[in-house]
């Protein structure tokens, strides 16, 4: 039997998708709940409290847009917010944000003084981001001294100054005039697998030796910080007075080992509307590949979303599903660059145009991004800065 063929966007139907996405010619989108992320930084605020909240909103805030929510973020009750790039930072200041923002890494030289000029707070760990940050805050009108966070690698070995050279490193700071060591801080290698307690501990005890070495020359910054959601949620120690998260506010834990600790609310729903509908017979194949075989005649959804848009090629071998009419189905065959498939099963209904949800909640069902990461053996992280940029954001809530 034909399928039904049915273009986009003609008609509406009870519990199908209305029209087309903004500024999107298909049919699908990603949907961000900003009440959502508020309301998870209020749950993080709390549990951080005294200690301050900064939102970690990099990678264009792990794929949900980096100003709505920042915006949200704050009205939620984080006080700073970091990203990992000048540019990012940059965005933020020009949509009008005016936290502190703090970057992450030292940034090259080349645009320290772009970093200075847009009122952001670079970190800090070699003698030429010192000498570069001098230089950016002295061309800089206005004349306060620029704040930066020094940053000590205690174990990660990622970034970040050796514990030995980190007094040296606080003492060239707090000898520029143009400069004020506002942060001292370090990162936490495993802080979301408990049987790296030990190492963690390592970690915060080297931390904790820097800071009495610098305090005893006279240096104590204002901030301390060495938590992410991690740390937050399973070493209180590591608090300090500012703590930084980034996959909590988004509504996930950073580890399965750590699910449940918080109550969150993931923030990012994947929804289309299905673009196009055959009836097939048992034994066909579909997709590159053929190695998706019907054992029964069936009826095949396309749905227009695929690997560029995030959706991982593997997925459907991986036993990736999508909900369609409140139900889990499996998706079929290979997942393509601009569309997947999905086998509804012999006696759907199914129609161009009806919703389809790859991440979120439809009827009582839910596909969450920690479902897709241990699919796929990777982490929500992952998953999340994936959905790529051609998928339109669509922005639910004001985050207030
Ligand atoms: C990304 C990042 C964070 C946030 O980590 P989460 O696990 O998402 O909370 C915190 N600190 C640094 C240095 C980071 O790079």
């Amino acid at each position: 039997m034909a399928g039904r063929f049915r273009p986009l966007c003609t008609r509406k139907r009870e519990g199908s998708v209305a029209e087309s996405a903004v500024g999107s010619s298909r049919l699908a989108w990603a949907e961000v709940d900003l009440d959502a992320i508020a309301a998870n930084c209020s749950v993080l605020a709390g549990l951080a409290r005294p200690a301050a909240l900064c939102a970690v909103v990099k990678a264009g805030a792990y794929g949900h847009g980096a100003v709505p929510v920042a915006r949200a973020a704050l009205a939620g009750g984080a006080t700073w917010l970091a990203v990992a790039l000048v540019e990012e930072g940059i965005a933020l200041r020009e949509a009008g944000v005016e936290a502190p923002i703090l970057l992450l890494s030292e940034p090259p030289p080349e645009v320290m003084e772009a970093a200075a000029a847009g009122d952001l707070t670079p970190t800090v760990y070699t003698a030429g981001g010192i000498e570069a940050a001098r230089k950016a805050a002295a061309a800089v009108p206005g004349g306060a001294p620029l704040r930066v966070h020094v940053k000590v690698d205690t174990g990660m070995h990622r970034v970040g100054a050796d514990p030995d050279d980190v007094l040296a490193v606080a003492l060239a700071v707090d000898d520029a005039a143009e400069l004020h060591l506002e942060g001292l801080w370090t990162h936490l290698a495993a802080a979301d697998e408990p049987h790296h307690d030990e190492f963690t501990a390592g970690q915060l005890r080297r931390f904790a030796e820097v800071r009495h070495r610098l305090a005893a020359t006279g240096i104590r910054p204002d901030l301390v910080h060495a938590a992410n959601s991690s740390a937050l949620l399973a070493h209180p120690g590591a608090r300090n007075n500012l703590v930084r998260c980034g996959i909590t506010a988004y509504g996930y834990p950073p580890s399965p080992a750590l699910a449940g600790r918080a109550e969150l609310r993931p923030a990012m729903s994947l929804k289309a509307g299905v673009s196009f509908v055959r009836r097939l017979s048992a034994g066909e194949r579909v997709s590159y590949g053929l190695q998706y075989q019907l054992d029964a005649d069936s009826v095949v959804a396309t749905v227009p979303l695929g690997y560029a848009d995030g959706v991982p090629r593997r997925f459907s071998a991986m036993g990736g599903q999508a909900l369609i009419g409140g139900r889990r189905l499996p998706i079929a065959g290979r997942v393509t660059m601009d569309q997947l498939l999905v086998d509804c099963g012999p006696d759907s209904g199914v129609a161009a145009g009806d919703e389809v949800v790859l991440l979120g909640r439809q009827g009582d069902e839910r596909i969450d991004a920690a479902e897709w990461a241990e699919r796929l053996g990777t982490v929500p992280y992952e998953i999340l800065c994936a959905i790529s940029t051609r998928v339109p954001r669509r922005y639910l809530g004001g985050g207030s």
